[in-house]
């Protein structure tokens, strides 16, 4: 067995804010995340979710009408997917109420993707400031390892 918490790979990416980057970030983390045997197709479908929930939010939300920049960091570690979404954009100002099902503050939204997001993570870590940027960290690991 390999030393506990020892990082066996990770990726860094950084693209624009703009919705054409969904999807590259789904199929970008679907593909890494797949380097762990034990996920079931099922669980690399909850990553793609994640994924472009989280993503969407930081074009969306926290870039509204203007250009900004996501990073997304992750690392594969005993066996766990560890994915950071960031933004430096809006931020949110109350981030116990923004994670509420329901809770959005655009009228064209339902507010449901941090309840999916809540519901597809083992672990899921919301750090926000007003006018600084939003970091989403989200935790998966396979419900049977190999
Ligand atoms: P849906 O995800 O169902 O399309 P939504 O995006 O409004 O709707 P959530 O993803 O749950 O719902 O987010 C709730 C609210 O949190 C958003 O309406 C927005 O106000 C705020 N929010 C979420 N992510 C960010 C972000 N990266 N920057 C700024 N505000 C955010
Ligand atoms: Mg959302």
């Amino acid at each position: 067995m390999p030393a506990t918490n020892k990082v066996t790979n990770y990726v860094e990416i950084e693209f624009p804010a703009v919705p054409e980057n969904v999807e590259f970030a789904r199929v970008a983390m679907a593909c890494f995340a797949s380097q762990i045997n034990s996920f079931v197709l099922e669980e690399i479908d909850d990553i793609r979710l994640l994924t472009s929930e989280a993503v969407s939010n930081s074009i969306i939300h926290g870039y509204p009408g203007r250009p900004g920049i996501v990073r997304l960091r992750a690392t594969i570690a005993d066996g766990t997917l560890e994915m950071i979404v960031e933004d430096e954009g809006r931020g949110i100002p109350d981030v116990k109420r923004a994670m509420q099902p329901a809770f959005t503050t655009r009228e064209d939204r339902l507010g449901m993707g941090f309840t999916i997001m809540e519901a597809l993570a083992d672990e899921l870590e919301v750090y926000s400031e007003e006018n600084k940027g939003t970091r989403v960290v989200i935790r998966k690991r396979p419900a049977r390892s190999a």
